[in-house]
């Protein structure tokens, strides 16, 4: 992300504020707030400024006021896959807490993209509606679920698929770059494996309207318990252990967490940050990880792929704002 700059110099916070009065008001920007609560793993400096937007609507003023305004702007929603740098963001962070939900009759859900998709899943497996039910227990806001086409090994018990989000949504609203809101179906979302075209095309997705079909609860709560229960054996717990999933991206037919362990790499640690000892692709924070000490986790992980096996580990994740160059001498 580029500096937030006027005249060729990058601006203040208090800058930033006031260039962005006039659209939002001053009464719920905030200044310098740290990123690090907002985040899965609880690391990240400060936000210039950080605005929370209610509604979709807000959420469509916030980046069309500072797009006028000349200022960087970053949608964060539950932050469950970025890394933000120990020197923050500059510009504004606008926190997605858009949490509307609406029922639209036969099985069709509108959610604002700030709803968590925990609160979506219980509200249609208490409506009796089957689709999201698959993925409980992943931290994610409808926003980043279409940002990365949420997916998981499933369904349970025979998991012989990787299920993605995708498969349960009709139409994604979306705000261009040019300020026009649409809507698209979605065959033009170019649903990928951990990917959609809001990759490339600077779009912000305002809400989607989900197609469940008519289902049974008692098989929906079963399919959410095994789940669970499959994910709490498998991967190191959030409120313990901080992370952002998986960090690097999948190697078909190989594995990128496998190639890691096989390195013998888990429970290696460079300063606060871990790679955890039961999931080899999952880097954990150990309570005072720095985003320098992730990055040079990340580097050393990479390197040790390359020299035993030759394949190059790409990051997953997404690197938010501004970094400290990494030092891989800090091995603790
Ligand atoms: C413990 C753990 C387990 C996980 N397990 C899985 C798993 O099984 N399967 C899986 O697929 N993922 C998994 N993840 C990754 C993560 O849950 C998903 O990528 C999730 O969709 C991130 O959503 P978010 O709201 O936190 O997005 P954020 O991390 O806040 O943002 C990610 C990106 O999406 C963009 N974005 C967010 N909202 C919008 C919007 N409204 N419009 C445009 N862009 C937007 C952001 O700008 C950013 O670039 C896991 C993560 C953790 C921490």
């Amino acid at each position: 992300m580029n500096p937030s700059r006027s005249s060729g110099r990058t601006r203040t916070p208090q800058e930033v504020a006031a260039a962005l009065a006039p659209a939002l008001g001053t009464g719920r920007l905030r200044l310098g707030e740290p990123l690090a609560p907002y985040t899965t793993f609880r690391i990240g400096g400060p936000a210039d400024v950080l605005y929370d937007a209610t509604t979709d609507e807000e959420l469509a003023s916030a980046v069309l006021a500072a797009r006028h305004a000349g200022i960087p702007v970053f949608v964060l929603g539950l932050g469950a896959n970025i890394l933000v740098g120990d020197l923050g963001v500059r510009g504004l962070v606008v926190r997605n807490v858009a949490r509307g939900i609406r029922d639209l009759g036969a099985g069709r859900i509108r959610a604002e993209s700030g709803v968590v998709v925990a609160d979506l899943i219980h509200h249609a497996v208490d409506a009796g509606w089957t689709g999201l039910e698959h993925y409980v227990g992943i931290p994610s806001t409808v926003g980043g679920a279409v940002w990365q086409n949420l997916h998981f090994l499933a369904p349970a018990p025979a998991r012989e698929r990787t299920m993605f989000i995708e498969e349960v949504v009709e139409s994604v609203e979306l705000l261009t770059p040019d300020d026009v809101r649409i809507t698209v179906g979605r065959d033009e979302m170019a649903f990928g494996y951990d990917t959609s075209r809001l990759h490339t095309s600077g779009e912000v997705a305002l809400a989607v309207t989900f197609a469940l079909a008519k289902g049974d609860p008692v098989d929906m709560h079963r399919v959410m318990q095994e789940n669970l229960a499959w994910r709490g054996s498998r991967h190191p717990w959030l409120e313990h252990h901080p992370s952002a999933g998986s960090i690097f991206k999948k190697i078909e037919g190989v594995g990128a967490g496998r190639l890691i362990d096989q390195c013998g790499l888990k429970g290696h640690r460079i300063g606060g940050a871990q790679i955890s000892h039961i999931h080899a692709n999952i880097i954990v924070n150990l309570g005072e990880a720095s985003a320098a000490d992730v990055r040079a986790l990340i580097a050393h992980a990479q390197g040790a792929v390359a020299e035993r096996f030759d394949q190059f580990l790409q990051p997953e994740i997404g690197f938010i704002g501004e970094f400290q160059p990494t030092n891989p001498d800090t091995e603790a």
